[in-house]
């Protein structure tokens, strides 16, 4: 109980430690085996009263299963353990906006995200990697909120959303509102001066893209990664040649740390990999 508290003073973490010693005085030790069993690196997150709320009712429903890693220096990987599969969401927190990418398995995802920002008023700018369920469904928490996609993506998510919600619905966690795109664009879109970078790269699906953040060199590819290093190329939904051209393309980019949506974190030593098990036909 004692090393919580002595740990989030001597870190300098943004908790409000008053309210959070009133308020939990009694259950500091359940809270002590909650922060490690999130595996959360306290000297590096920027944590909120609400948010260790949140924690702590996920906790006391049994339910945690959200990990939440900070990368480089301004980067924060949301992982969703699921049975025999995870889920990653990214966070990108820039100077003039914060930048979502994905919204997960619906409401529940997209708050847990959410509450990591609770009382930062930058905009916060949300991009869907491409229109699969488990990449958009919490899309509805940020209804008011630009959502930035490529164009196939808006259109495919609106013929397919009730087919994917009927044939998926057991992974729903909250509310599912089909929220499209409203901000839409063909080959790439640049944040400039934040140096985040989104780039239209076909392969595991027709609209697929990633996100490059220039200045911490990591490259969110989203579902164009395998889910494992077994199986590290994707399912392709679309012509082999075009996951060849992103791959290729992915060579040319300046990026040392590689997200997807359901592996671990890799280096860009995947490429290698990938190219190494592609086939040439
Ligand atoms: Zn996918």
């Amino acid at each position: 109980m004692v090393n919580v508290l002595v740990d989030l003073i001597l870190t300098g973490n943004s908790i409000n430690v008053f309210y959070f010693t009133q308020n939990y005085l009694g259950i500091l030790l359940e809270v002590n085996l909650l922060v490690y069993s999130y595996n959360i690196d306290l000297t590096s997150l920027n944590l909120s009263y609400s948010w260790w709320c949140m924690m702590w009712n996920h906790y006391a429903k049994g339910d945690i299963n959200m990990h939440v890693k900070k990368i480089k220096s301004r980067g924060y990987l949301f992982t969703q353990n699921l049975e025999g599969w995870d889920l990653n969401m990214y966070l990108i927190k820039g100077e003039r906006c914060h930048y979502i990418i994905d919204t997960g398995l619906g409401a529940s995802n997209a708050k847990e995200i959410l509450s990591l920002l609770e009382g930062d008023l930058k905009e916060i700018i949300v991009i869907n990697t491409h229109y699969h369920w488990d990449h958009i469904w919490g899309n509805g928490v940020f209804k008011n909120h630009k959502i930035i996609a490529h164009s196939t993506c808006r259109d495919l998510i609106s013929r397919k959303w009730s087919e994917m919600l009927e044939k998926s619905r057991d992974y729903k966690m909250g509310d599912c509102e089909m929220v499209l795109p409203n901000i839409v664009f063909e080959k790439e879109l640049y944040f400039v001066e934040e140096q985040i970078r989104l780039i239209y790269t076909p392969g595991h699906t027709i609209d697929s893209i990633s996100i490059l953040d220039e200045r911490d060199k990591v490259l969110i590819a989203s579902d164009n990664i395998g889910d494992t290093i077994d199986e590290i190329i994707p399912n392709l939904y679309c012509d082999k040649g075009y996951y060849r051209e992103t791959i290729n393309l992915y060579e040319k980019l300046d990026f040392d740390l590689c997200i997807s949506g359901h592996n671990e974190v890799l280096d860009r030593n995947v490429l290698s990999l990938i190219q190494s098990v592609l086939p040439n036909d």
